[in-house]
């Protein structure tokens, strides 16, 4: 689908790691309205209904984004999450497109296999107004010497079954 050199622009300003999703969904609202080539305007209509990175704050307040990591129980075992964490801290790697007025307000396990606890605590969370949710990089990781999580698409779906947006990865 054509873009105009605006649109491609708007488009630039929605955080990396959701810019592919952004862009499928801009262009389906565009075929949908029978608009072509994507103009600036539907652009910011899709990202605002669909990937805006702020808070749920009340009109007015300071707008602020909230952010929860899961990982996987087992590795948790041996992991304390330092890796994570620091990520955060630092604004480095899956966190570098956020800005100061982010918090991380969950830290929690799966679980255990198949992710049982994560649907309760990301409901819980959004009494709290999570926005984000990232699974954590050894969640993600996709290599022979590493044992990927069997469920890790079932996770991501419980939660964007809960309204909740879905990052796949944190520090590496
Ligand atoms: S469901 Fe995935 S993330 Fe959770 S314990 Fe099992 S392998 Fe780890």
């Amino acid at each position: 689908m054509d873009w105009t050199k605006e649109a491609l622009s708007e488009l630039e300003k929605v955080p990396r790691f959701v810019r592919h999703m952004a862009k499928r969904a801009v262009e389906k609202a565009a075929r949908e309205e029978g608009v072509e080539p994507v103009t600036p305007e539907i652009v910011l209509k899709t990202r605002e209904k669909y990937f805006s990175l702020v808070g749920k704050d009340k009109e007015g307040e300071k707008k602020v984004t909230r952010i929860a990591v899961v990982r996987c129980h087992t590795v948790a075992e041996v992991c304390p999450g330092v890796g994570c964490l620091k990520a955060f801290s630092h604004r480095k790697l899956n966190f570098e497109e956020y800005g100061p007025d982010t918090e991380l307000i969950g830290f929690f396990t799966c679980g255990g296999c198949s992710g049982r606890r994560v649907s309760r605590l990301v409901e819980k969370l959004l009494d709290h107004g999570l926005d984000m949710v990232h699974l954590s990089s050894c969640m993600c990781m996709n290599d022979d010497d590493y044992p990927r999580c069997p469920f890790k698409n079932q996770i991501k779906k419980a939660v964007e079954a809960k309204g909740v947006k879905v990052v796949e990865g944190t520090h590496h």
